[in-house]
């Protein structure tokens, strides 16, 4: 029997939601909740210094506008430090993982990817950010809408931070631990994150669990190459009428629209009955 299904989103409180986000929002929720299965949050909060006040308020205000109701408790990652510290004492006892002092402009002389030069020095460092040995390199993976997808080859094998030299936790390990830690079976966001599916994976073996599914998703771009993001500062989206975004972003989804409702709610429910995963697109990425 297969294990009952349970998807995410995962936000970071950078800022509002706009579009680009609200597709990865829709199209986690569409598809966990047509596999009957739960729908979880989480806020990535790791990174103060990024981070908007007020912002993963918004968030969820937002989503709540949009009739994207979520099971359990929000998971905060500021709240877990204390696994991951555990996790990463864990690795660094078992020399699977260790310092690293290196500049991003010394990565960059090695030709762009770390040449594991740390690791091998006869007295190791006790400061400096932390990498993890990637002694499992992941070049390819399956993705349930796009089938098999490559990564670069350097991407794949670098021994990646875990633990920046400011302190931070990296997203690469707060995002494994707690997919792990929630019961992800299936994880679904956009395409910006393909080439990180592979470390992810990499991190998944080499701590000896599971991993989920993938599914990514389209991003919305303006232009070629230009995905809407908060970099981009892509406009919020409108929470005081939902309908019309809503029904835009289920055609962004290769969707059917739905019945207009005052309750979004009703549009919601009847999105997820006719939800069906062979309409996404599985271009990288799509003009709005
Ligand atoms: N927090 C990440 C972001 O907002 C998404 C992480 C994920 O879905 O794995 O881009």
């Amino acid at each position: 029997m297969s294990k009952p299904y349970i998807g995410r989103f995962a936000p970071s409180p950078s800022g509002l939601l706009h579009f680009g986000s609200l597709i990865a929002a829709l199209g986690s929720y569409l598809r966990a909740r047509s596999q009957n299965g739960k729908w979880l949050i989480r806020v990535e909060d790791i990174d103060p210094p990024r981070e908007v006040v007020g912002a993963s308020d918004d968030i969820l205000r937002a989503l709540e506008a949009y009739g994207l109701t979520w099971d359990d408790e929000v998971l905060y990652q500021s709240t877990r430090t204390e696994a991951y510290l555990a996790q990463i004492e864990q690795l660094l006892l078992k020399e699977k993982a260790y310092y690293c002092r290196c500049t991003r402009k010394m990565v960059r002389e090695m030709g762009g990817s770390y040449d594991r030069r740390c690791f091998h020095l006869s007295e190791k460092l006790n400061e400096g950010a932390i990498r993890v040995l990637n002694d499992s390199p992941v070049y390819q993976f399956e993705d349930k809408l796009k089938g098999l997808v490559n990564v670069p080859l350097i991407f794949a094998e670098e021994d990646f931070i875990i633990k920046r030299s400011d302190g931070l936790f990296a997203y690469q390990l707060a995002v494994v631990l707690d997919d792990h830690y929630q019961g992800i079976t299936e994880v679904v966001r956009g395409n910006d994150l393909l080439d990180a599916t592979c470390r992810q994976i990499s991190l998944f073996k080499i701590l000896g669990k599971d991993e989920p599914d993938w599914l990514h998703l389209p991003l919305a771009s303006e232009k070629v190459g230009f995905k809407l993001s908060k970099q981009n500062h892509a406009l919020p989206i409108d929470i005081n009428n939902p309908q019309k975004t809503f029904q835009a972003a289920l055609l962004f989804l290769g969707q059917p629209e739905v019945e207009l409702n005052s309750d979004i709610s009703q549009m919601v429910a009847q999105a997820v009955l006719q939800f069906e995963l062979e309409s996404v697109p599985s271009a990288h990425e799509v003009l709005i």
